[in-house]
């Protein structure tokens, strides 16, 4: 493994760490007050579109994407540590058309898209005109075993009629979405793992009803997570994504750079939250002293730098495995991150808001909105259990020297 960065990847590294302190971080206050000022919180605030147009032109657009035809094309292991720098805030994936869910989403188009699906959908989204959603998860059975997932797509004729209801459909609740990829049953007798599939639905299909927006911990996010209900929402059995039955192939291609870049983005909103940390246990004087000179204080950012260098080895570690032997064959790192990674930035940020005492649950720094989106990551893109249930099967099958099987 060798994890130093190309020339191309540290170009990138230091044109994005001047945007973030040229145009990002100062943008940050701006972006809440615009949001904050609106009548409601799901805007699209004007300070997007000024960070927009200043990340495409200086070519920090559709990073995550390994193509060169649509985007710089780093790799995996290149585009982490970016994913890492833009983590640092909310607003940077936005403004550099890098953040999830579109990011899967396009990956999904870009893979397994027709000609004419690319068209239509991949070139807005890449383009950052519109944004959109993927609907999985429902509200009537337990989603994280994704066999359970009951949204019935029947054919009828050269349409496809969709009926059921889903919920955190994220991105949803964004002025500019306008396309969402929704997985259901097309064939609820085949094999478990073939029965579902994955349909393009514009929003404004007739019979799709966004019946509510979920807050998370009470936040209200601009772009929010949707409950939607589809009443016979019929649309061109030509949205339907690759073949019949490839919804779980595409849902595990999609997932493995989603969680790497998920994982990279949290990590750089831990690294923020221990300066954050450290800043303020040395600015604070209680009993004659500084915070910072308490040993548990040092010893919860000495933890924090150990936890934080052993997490970004293990994702950078899962990204080259990613790029050179390809995701299918690094199904436990990426589970293993999936788990490792939340749970220790969620520790760090737990301890950053203890330092900063009454201010730590407040809205004057950015933890406590830090911690509630960390939290959901821990349930978000499958819960902790059920990652480590997967690699606990493949631990058992790998040591008894049985085969894996294809899904
Ligand atoms: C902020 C946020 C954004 C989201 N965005 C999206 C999105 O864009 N699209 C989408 O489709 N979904 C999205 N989700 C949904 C998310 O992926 C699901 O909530 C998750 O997969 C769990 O499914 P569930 O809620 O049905 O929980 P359930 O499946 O009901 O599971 C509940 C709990 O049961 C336990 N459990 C389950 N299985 C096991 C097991 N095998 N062993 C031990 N314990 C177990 C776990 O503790 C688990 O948390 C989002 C969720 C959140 C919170």
């Amino acid at each position: 493994m060798d994890f130093e960065l190309s020339d191309r990847a540290k170009d990138f590294r230091e044109r994005l760490l001047e945007f973030m302190d040229e145009h990002v971080y100062p943008a940050e206050p701006v972006h809440i007050e615009q949001v904050r000022s609106a009548e409601t919180p799901h805007v699209y605030p004007p300070i997007m579109d000024e960070l927009k147009a200043e990340a495409q032109r200086r070519g920090l657009w559709n990073m995550f994407l390994p193509d060169p035809e649509h985007g710089p094309g780093l790799s995996v292991l290149e585009y982490a540590p970016l994913a890492e720098i833009m983590g640092r805030t909310t607003i940077a994936p936005e403004a550099c058309n890098c953040s999830a869910p579109d990011t899967g989403n396009m990956e999904v188009l870009y893979e397994f898209g027709s000609e004419e699906q690319k068209e239509r959908w991949l070139r807005p989204l890449l383009d950052g005109e519109i944004r959109s959603g993927f609907a999985m998860t429902e509200p009537d059975v337990a989603s994280s075993d994704a066999t359970n997932v009951g949204m019935s797509i029947e054919r009828d004729g050269d349409e496809l009629v969709l009926n059921g209801r889903k919920w955190w459909t994220s991105g949803t609740m964004h002025p500019n979405c306008r396309i969402l990829i929704v997985m259901g049953k097309t064939d609820p007798d085949a094999h478990a793992y073939a029965q579902q599939s994955m349909v393009l639905v514009p929003l404004d299909t007739p019979g799709v009803e966004v019946v509510r927006n979920l807050p998370v911990f009470g936040y209200d996010d601009p772009e929010g997570h949707a409950e939607i209900e589809f009443t016979d929402v019929r649309v061109a059995a030509d949205n339907l994504i690759a073949q019949p039955g490839a919804g779980f192939l595409i849902a595990q291609a999609r997932l493995g750079p989603g969680r790497i870049h998920h994982c990279m983005r949290a990590i750089g909103a831990a690294e923020r939250a221990l300066e954050l940390m450290c800043a303020r246990a040395d600015a604070r004087e209680t009993f004659g002293k500084p915070v910072s000179a308490r040993s548990n204080i040092r010893d919860w950012i000495a933890e924090a730098r150990i936890e934080l260098e052993m997490a970004r080895l293990f994702v950078l570690k899962t990204a080259w495995l990613v790029d050179t032997v390809g995701g299918k064959n690094a199904r436990i790192e990426v589970a293993g991150i999936k788990v490792a990674v939340p749970n220790v930035a969620l520790k760090i940020i737990d301890r950053a808001i203890q330092v900063h005492g009454g201010a730590g649950v407040s809205d004057d720094t950015p933890l406590a909105f830090m911690w509630a989106h960390m939290r959901t990551l821990r349930i978000a893109d499958g819960p902790d259990e059920v990652h480590k249930l997967s690699i606990a099967r493949r631990e058992l099958r790998r040591q008894r020297g049985e085969e894996e099987p294809l899904v």
